[in-house]
């Protein structure tokens, strides 16, 4: 490909294969999964990133898509499903609705996924364009080459 790397650290070479290989849980909760099935089509293709294949399972994934809105009464489950995924995991907030909770404000919705699980990568849109989505997902393949990860950052910062 005319592209030629070398590095003496294990871990870049580990963390530069990471980036490559994510595999994806979606966790779709409304209209934005639209978005997410184009952004997996053919058209735009993300298994060009090394992140075509969706597990069902979060024991076979190590980032988590939440897709859509997120009420107060999914937080324990989201957050339930989030703790049994592999580390390293990473998160993406997708669309307006998972970052912030959207235009949604009022006593059943979450004010963002962020209340309850680390997510790495917001993807702003109502719903994103499915260009933005890799070009969030290349942001995260940066933070995962630089060995950059909330998942980590909220351990450190909980550890006593
Ligand atoms: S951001 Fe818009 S498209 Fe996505 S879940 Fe919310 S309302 Fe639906």
């Amino acid at each position: 490909m005319g592209l030629e790397f070398t590095t003496s650290r294990a871990a870049d070479a580990i963390a530069w294969a990471r980036k490559f290989s994510l595999f994806s849980y979606p966790f779709v909760t409304a209209c934005c999964g639209m978005e997410f099935m184009s952004t997996a089509a053919p058209k735009y293709d993300i298994a060009r990133f090394g992140a075509e294949f969706p597990r069902f399972s979060p024991r076979q994934a190590d980032l988590m898509l939440i897709v859509g809105t997120v009420t107060e009464k999914m937080g324990p489950i989201l957050s339930r499903v989030y703790a049994q995924m592999c580390e390293p995991k990473w998160v993406i907030a997708f669309g307006v609705c998972a970052c912030t909770g959207g235009f949604y404000q009022n006593y059943g919705t979450m004010p963002g996924c962020d209340q309850v699980i680390p997510v790495d990568v917001y993807i702003p849109g109502c719903p994103p364009r499915p260009e933005q989505v890799l070009d969030g997902l290349m942001l995260l393949q940066e933070k995962i080459q630089k060995h950059q990860s909330n998942y980590q950052l909220r351990v450190l910062s909980d550890a006593p």
